[in-house]
């Protein structure tokens, strides 16, 4: 990567074209995008800027720390810890190596429960468990009338969780807890994306994902062991009329449905994600 260095590449638009050529070498996905991404955050630009102006100079030292970042994404870190931060809806989130990278599924669980929650005539009691960046608890705290209390189990993560809220200025009760092990009182609407991969699938899974904290992903063997106790546990934290919405693996639903007892839960329904695949589901009870 000693050609950012040489004077050889000096204009924007250069620049992009090798790092492209680097990302693709290194087998990053996106590869165009992910470079424009780590130019425009190395130059403080906008991606619409370099775009715009792709004649626009690049200093040797802007040379320098866009090659520093470009070497760090062709080793796999994801995008989102090189820069520190990550879209959530119209937030932006800090994110460390602590929490998992909110993904756009994972917005729309959010947006599922903000039309629930505004749908509502008053104030509703809310629990994000499983907060990791808080992405979730935030937005729902900014957006809907809700008294919103967010868990996690990972101090670190609660920390940037914390963080997030502060600099959003989202009204969140965060509380360290092993799903509802240290969670007292009851909720409206419980929401999470609890851990739902396979164990043994991890290792297989994409060099960035695996930069992803193991907690945040590992399901247990089956990729189900959350959601059986979430699901088992969650009623004694319902009101009555309560809801739990959930973010789930693809191809987990017939396991899933079997997790209902019937004399507890009222309605149950499944729901597919942007690119078609079974995702969500919403019980009530
Ligand atoms: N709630 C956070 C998110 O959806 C973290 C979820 C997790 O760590 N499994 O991004």
């Amino acid at each position: 990567m000693g050609i950012f260095i040489s004077g050889m590449y000096r204009t924007a638009g250069e620049l992009l074209k090798q790092a492209q050529k680097t990302l693709e070498t290194a087998r990053v996905g996106e590869p165009l995008e992910n470079a424009e991404l780590l130019l425009a955050y190395a130059l403080g630009k906008s991606r619409l800027t370099l775009r715009a102006f792709p004649d626009f100079p690049v200093g040797e030292n802007q040379r320098l720390d866009f090659s520093a970042l470009l070497e760090r994404k062709a080793a796999g870190e994801p995008l989102a810890y090189i820069t520190g931060r990550a879209a959530f809806l119209e937030y932006e989130f800090i994110v460390s190596p602590a929490v998992l990278v909110p993904r756009p599924e994972t917005e729309q669980l959010a947006r599922f429960a903000l039309d629930w929650l505004n749908g509502r005539a008053g104030a509703c009691d809310v629990l994000d468990l499983g907060a990791g960046s808080g992405c979730i608890a935030c937005a729902l705290a900014l957006r809907a009338k809700a008294r919103v209390t967010a868990s996690d189990i990972s101090p670190d993560a609660l920390a940037v969780a914390k963080t997030n809220a502060e600099a959003l200025g989202a009204a969140v009760r965060f509380v360290r807890s092993d799903l509802f092990a240290g969670i007292t009182g009851k909720f409206d609407l419980i929401v999470s994306n609890p851990p739902y991969i396979p164990s043994e699938e991890l290792a297989g899974l994409a060099p960035e994902v695996r930069r992803e904290p193991a907690c945040a992903l590992d399901g247990g063997p089956d990729g189900l062991e959350l959601l059986r106790r979430i699901i088992g546990e969650a009623p004694a934290h319902l009101n009555p009329g309560g809801v739990l919405m959930l973010e789930t693996g693809s191809g987990q639903r017939a396991a899933i449905k079997t997790m209902f007892s019937a004399g507890v839960w009222r309605g149950l329904e499944f729901l597919d994600d942007f690119s078609g695949f079974d995702r969500y589901f919403i019980a009530r009870v």
